[in-house]
């Protein structure tokens, strides 16, 4: 058991070293907690998150025009009885005074892989199942006492409101696809632990179609043959599900018991950018006050470009004004960087040149990202200065993230 916790201490600490044997291993020897994320009405929600015009007005993310289809319907719209696959014109009909907006993909992609990393940040046994939903296991955490199952969920979900402004569901469960199930009876905005063991009782009243291997054709069967729930569906005979359905009719009767076991199938490569971003409460209009949170950022984003043990080459700050327009600048370095003193200078130039172009306006998010990561590992850079200095601020900033890992990064700061 010594051994697993260590495998598991770093797999948290450093995920992108561990393989994918390993964290099975960890995987079956404990009790399940398996949470799915799914943010809520997720284009809308980002379209919102642009345009607070949005908000509380029935929206209609989707594809204009007589064979358009809406993507994402918001909860407003929903009352009306649009949905998403439907026909605009029939969604309009429903809801004439929806707004329609036309998706913007690549600006959701953005958002979904900050979704993705945020989880990523705090485990790296994730699995993510399209632009707004993931698998993450929790139960390593758990059991190295990182964080109770649903405290890290709550955390998370305020982590993902405070720096995207986008709402997530979430439910922890014995199992994918309970958990699934349970992220979409809590929505919009809930969360919900099913105690271990209780899986297939919560699943019991539930109306068979809100399992998703349950489609239309597969529901109007069931129903004929007087299957309603999924408890009735859990009790069916196995033969004549195999008769009737074949493989498929047996998997979602082990999905209907809870007793699927399929395993987080989380990415095995390295991830391609790391960000850190704060949401301040108050808008914040000083540029003392603004640089000052940008050099804290510095220093936690340092922090995880050393535990990753890589050097990067590109860095980007992402400014969210009062107004709500984001913008995003970055540079990109002829050599690569891993240090805090590296990358807060290129930092602090990028969000200099803003704040002085935007004078009269107010910060409400800060954010740093590291991207274009190199092969070298520590590689002392070419350019900058005498290598005796490289290595000293080297030295330096172990000393510090020491003293950070045991008294949290409010102990030390560098006095420049
Ligand atoms: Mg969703």
């Amino acid at each position: 058991m010594r051994i697993l916790k260590f495998i598991a201490y770093s797999v948290v600490r450093h995920a992108a070293f561990v393989g994918y044997d390993e964290l099975e291993a960890v995987d079956d020897c404990m009790d399940r907690r398996i949470a799915h994320f799914d943010l809520d009405a997720f284009y809308v929600a980002v379209e919102r998150v642009e345009n607070p015009k949005l908000i509380n007005v029935p929206v209609l993310v989707g594809w204009p025009g007589a064979r358009g289809v809406v993507a994402t319907a918001s909860y407003e719209a929903r009352q009306y009885g649009c949905h998403s696959a439907q026909a605009m014109r029939q969604a309009l009909q429903k809801c004439p005074e929806a707004i329609v907006i036309s998706p913007n993909m690549t600006k959701y992609r953005e958002y979904s892989d900050a979704f993705h990393e945020i989880l990523l940040e705090r485990t790296p046994l994730v699995e993510p199942a399209g632009l707004d939903e993931a698998y993450v296991d929790l139960s390593v955490l758990a059991a190295n006492g990182l964080g109770e199952p649903i405290s890290v969920a709550q955390e998370l979900r305020q982590t993902v409101l405070n720096s995207l402004g986008l709402t997530v569901s979430v439910c922890i469960a014995g199992s994918k696809p309970t958990a699934k199930i349970g992220s979409a009876y809590v929505k919009p905005d809930g969360c919900l632990e099913i105690p271990i063991g209780t899986d297939a009782a919560f699943l019991s009243t539930l109306p068979v179609r809100t399992m998703p291997s349950v489609g239309p054709k597969f529901q109007r069967a069931l129903l004929e043959m007087g299957i309603n729930t999924i408890g009735e569906l859990a009790d069916t005979d196995s033969k004549w599900l195999e008769m009737r359905f074949g493989r498929q009719g047996l998997l979602t009767k082990k999905r209907a018991q809870a007793k699927d076991t399929s395993v987080i199938r989380h990415l095995p490569g390295q991830r391609k950018s790391i960000s850190r971003e704060s949401t301040f409460s108050e808008d914040l209009s000083m540029a003392t006050d603004i640089l000052a949170q940008l050099f804290k950022l510095s220093e936690a984003i340092s922090n995880d470009l050393r535990d990753s043990r890589r050097a990067i080459r590109t860095i980007s700050v992402k400014i969210r004004w009062s107004d709500f327009e984001v913008i995003t600048r970055q540079r990109t370095l002829e050599h690569s960087v891993h240090s805090h003193k590296q990358v807060h200078p290129v930092a602090k130039d990028l969000l200099e040149t803003e704040l002085k172009i935007n004078r009269s306006r107010g910060v409400r998010l800060l954010g740093i990202g590291l991207s274009n990561f190199t092969d070298e590992q520590f590689q002392l850079p070419l350019v900058s200065g005498p290598t005796e200095r490289v290595i000293r601020d080297k030295s330096i900033e172990t000393a510090i993230q020491k003293i950070h890992g045991k008294f949290g990064s409010d102990a030390i700061r560098r006095g420049h």
